[in-house]
């Protein structure tokens, strides 16, 4: 089971990746995650992809694809694994492509949760913070009894400059922008999975297994 999960910030992605490892013996593998263990464990790849960070430039392709190689060679990936944040591009893609060539598999499914932009500025721009309690509330999900006051302590709720609107949108567009040559790949390969992420999560939830069960 060769899964990767893909969706724009907010689709709801994190979720659906807990709740198909909890039904599948698959690891969810994480592109920051992988890195963080190659770092850790100081593996020859691991050292380089530091130094590229530790001086702020982006980590290249041959050392990000060759991670993500030895990461699913690991024996907890070997039946199968729900890959979440890579590939990121095409070029990406063909690479990933090529790793599972050579060892005899190959990716089974896309599963892109689609959420119109709209929907998912409402969701990414709703956050608000207590000041003095740092409790997390939403307009529209999980809202304080009070506009701009929270619960617990009657602290003053504020936004975080990453939630603001422009920068929200800006960070979809660039997203959006990134995606799309990549889903035009993997639906050209035939394996690409929408998925309609406005609806409940449960719904969603249904959904994704539907796919994994026909795999
Ligand atoms: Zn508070």
């Amino acid at each position: 089971m060769n899964i990767i999960l893909m969706g724009l910030p907010g689709a709801g992605k994190g979720t659906q990746a807990s709740e198909i490892i909890k039904k599948y013996p698959i690891p969810h593998i994480s592109t920051g995650d992988m890195f963080r263990a190659a770092i850790k464990n100081g593996t020859e790849l691991g050292k380089k992809a530091k130094s590229f960070m530790d001086n702020g430039e982006l980590v290249p392709d041959e050392v990000t694809i060759g991670i993500v190689r030895e990461r699913l060679l690991e024996s907890d990936a070997v039946k199968g694994f729900l890959l979440d944040g890579f590939p990121r591009t095409v070029e990406q893609a063909k690479a990933l492509n090529e790793i599972m060539a050579e060892q005899g598999r190959k990716i089974e499914a896309v599963i892109n949760i689609e959420v119109q932009e709209e929907e998912l500025m409402n969701r990414l721009t709703g956050r608000r913070i207590c000041e003095t309690c740092g409790t997390t509330y939403h307009l529209v999900f999980n809202p304080p009894k009070v506009e701009g006051i929270c619960d617990i302590d009657g602290g003053k709720l504020y936004q975080r400059e990453d939630d603001n609107p422009e920068t929200v949108r800006n960070r979809l567009d660039v997203n959006i922008k990134q995606t799309q040559p990549l889903l035009d790949f993997y639906s050209k390969e035939g394996v690409l999975n929408n998925i309609d992420g406005s609806k409940d999560i449960k719904d969603v939830t249904i959904d994704v297994e539907q796919i994994l069960t026909n795999l």
